[in-house]
């Protein structure tokens, strides 16, 4: 699979926010962002007037990263959210919430998506008793997700049994003992917290 090889700090800087692509990095005074937040380059910190379509173009790339999704899908996710009944900017944000890589890290399994997207690729995880190693799968409310059996003797996850359930969305849940978890609902915009405007998106790929 083709993946982005720049430094995934300067792509926080770029756009202008954090997107957490680090994991646990992503909280301490090491984070990039926090220590230098402007753009990257020698001209990083000069303030430019950005037109609409480069608004437009930028809020894409952002939500891209932040869910580590090349451009082609990307528009297929837009394209597939379009033929959905509902507004196509909370669709399309609601299926990229629903990809395996991001539901394991919703779950608190990996630090960060790429982290997750490796253990799924890997082959770790079944879902509704079937081993998936598709980073991109999407789940269906009811879905049980599990890490596979032959794998829960893996130091990893012993470690994850011991972890501490932190706030979960709540259209999932997730039980360490067990190393399993279950799509309640589909997600909404609401259940989506990072910072984004998809309407921007929308605009872009209706031009
Ligand atoms: Fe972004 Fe900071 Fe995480 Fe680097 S450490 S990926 S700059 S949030």
């Amino acid at each position: 699979m083709a993946k982005y090889t720049e430094s995934k700090c300067r792509l926080c800087r770029r756009e202008g926010q954090k997107l957490f692509l680090k994991g646990e990095r992503c909280f301490k005074a090491t984070c990039a962002f926090e220590k230098r937040p402007v753009a990257p380059g020698q001209h990083g910190a000069d303030r430019k007037k950005i037109s609409e379509y480069g608004l437009q173009l930028r809020e894409k790339q952002k939500v891209k990263r932040i869910y580590g999704v090349l451009e082609g899908q990307f528009r297929k996710y837009y394209e597939q959210a379009d033929r959905q009944k509902g507004i196509t900017g909370d669709n399309m944000l609601s299926l990229l919430e629903r990809r395996l890589d991001n539901v394991i890290y919703r779950m608190g399994i990996g630090s960060s998506r790429s982290q997750a997207r490796q253990l799924v690729t890997h082959g770790h995880f079944t879902v509704n008793g079937k081993k998936v190693n598709i980073a991109s799968y999407i789940v269906k409310a009811g879905d049980v997700i599990a890490v596979k059996e032959s794998k829960q003797d893996n130091k990893y996850f012993t470690e994850i049994k011991q972890m501490k359930v932190g706030a979960m969305p709540k259209w999932l849940e997730f039980n360490p003992e067990t190393l399993s978890g279950k799509i309640i609902c589909l997600p909404e915009r609401a259940d989506v917290d990072a910072q984004i405007k998809e309407n921007l998106i929308v605009e872009l790929y209706s031009k």
